[in-house]
């Protein structure tokens, strides 16, 4: 397909820019889109928003089932630059790229219309709410999807800071796992005048901000990490000894288990302190990503398909990168890999207003995702996966 169509088709996703959980123009678009291209199957509703479709070899022959993954969801910053495609939606656009990964799908879709999977199943599945961590979970709890029964699954996102067409990719960890701690406190409020009267949360705050922020081991300080997000006690008032406060914080690691640990060790850290200064403690759990786990298997086709490709595969500067991603849900029903493809090193970064997908990436992102596919269908069935150790 022409890159011009392409790239028109990128910024359509772009003006249509929706929030997590809320992608019904975005899910149906790209529906109609699918269908055009004559999938043996469309599926509808995923985990929420979620759309899939799936291409069969001629005749079935065997072969695995292969998933690609793109994300519907735009982020929660205001479209600030002006683009003759800019955001219609106030204070959301797609500051992450994920039209540009969209479009590279529909690319795959329409080269799939011209020539069907040689063998085995070619499913492209675009994911709802990804920026709070809950679509891929849901999708990968959705029985029609797993009723497809995923051997290897792949996605891409686009990296701004490293070398336009570049493939970063590396087995094992590849993007931390986090989970966002929400910690309530409830004392006694009393006249400012008078605290000894009430209870006021304040000592146990700011030994709670301490105390998280230290959690990490500091032989672990490159692999796990907790960052105070926010803190609120009382009202911005000055007349009352405040009864309540309210802490968040993301906890952060390369592996699950040493992010398990982190979370007990956090939990234990806030209802200690909260009892020692006779305060209700209420916590919850929000925006929980696992580990995103490269599978060597599947990261070696990644390599592959970027060599026949003609792009260069490297290996990212970070150990593990240190945001999250909750394709790691979606893997885990098979085999997968998640990689980069830089968005050249100047592009302005994720999430930053200056944003906008690199267009230049279309054609790339596509000729690299059909070819892995390819790849990944001429391999056997997935199987057990092997175990995770780091
Ligand atoms: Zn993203």
């Amino acid at each position: 397909m022409a890159e011009r169509g392409l790239v028109a088709l990128r910024r359509r996703l772009h003006a249509l820019a929706e929030p997590s959980g809320a992608e019904t123009r975005t899910a149906a678009f790209i529906a109609a889109r699918l269908r055009a291209c004559r999938p043996a199957l469309v599926l509808e509703g995923l985990g929420g928003h979620g759309v899939a479709a799936a291409w069969d070899a001629p005749a079935g022959t065997a072969g695995p089932v292969v998933v690609l993954r793109a994300e519907l969801d735009a982020v929660a910053v205001p479209e600030t630059i002006a683009l003759p495609h800019a955001s219609r939606t106030g204070g959301i656009a797609h500051k992450c790229g994920h039209d540009g990964h969209m479009a590279m799908l529909l690319g795959v879709a329409r080269r799939l219309a011209k020539v069907p999977p040689p063998q085995g199943r070619l499913v492209l599945l675009f994911q709802p709410a990804e920026e709070t961590g809950a679509g891929a979970a849901a999708v990968a709890a959705d029985p029609r999807l797993r009723a497809l029964g995923p051997d290897w699954l792949f996605a891409l996102h686009n990296l701004p800071g490293y070398a336009e067409g570049s493939v970063l990719t590396r087995p094992g960890a590849f993007a931390a796992g986090s989970a966002g701690l929400r910690i309530s406190l409830r004392g006694r409020s009393a006249h400012a005048a008078q605290p000894d009267r009430g209870r006021s949360p304040d000592l146990a705050v700011s030994e709670l901000i301490m105390a998280l922020v230290t959690l990490p081991p500091r032989a672990a300080a490159a692999r796990e990490l907790v960052t105070v997000t926010h803190a609120r006690l009382g009202e911005p008032a000055f007349g009352v000894a405040p009864a309540q406060a309210e802490v968040l914080a993301t906890l952060r690691a390369d592996d699950d288990r040493a992010l398990a640990t982190l979370r007990r060790r956090a939990a234990a850290a806030a209802r200690a302190i909260a009892r020692r200064h006779g305060l209700a403690c209420s916590l919850s759990w929000e925006e929980v990503f696992p580990v995103v786990w490269n599978d060597p298997t599947a990261t070696a086709l990644v390599r592959r398909a970027a060599r026949e490709a003609g792009l260069r595969p490297a290996r990212p500067r970070e150990s593990a990168f240190r945001w999250s991603e909750d394709f790691g849900a979606l893997a885990n029903l098979g085999r997968g890999a998640l990689f980069g493809l830089g968005a050249g090193r100047r592009h302005p970064g994720l999430h930053a207003e200056r944003y906008d997908f690199n267009d230049a990436l279309l054609p790339t992102g596509v000729d690299l995702l059909y070819r892995l596919a390819r790849l990944a269908l001429q391999e056997p069935p997935a199987g057990a996966r092997p175990s995770r150790t780091r």
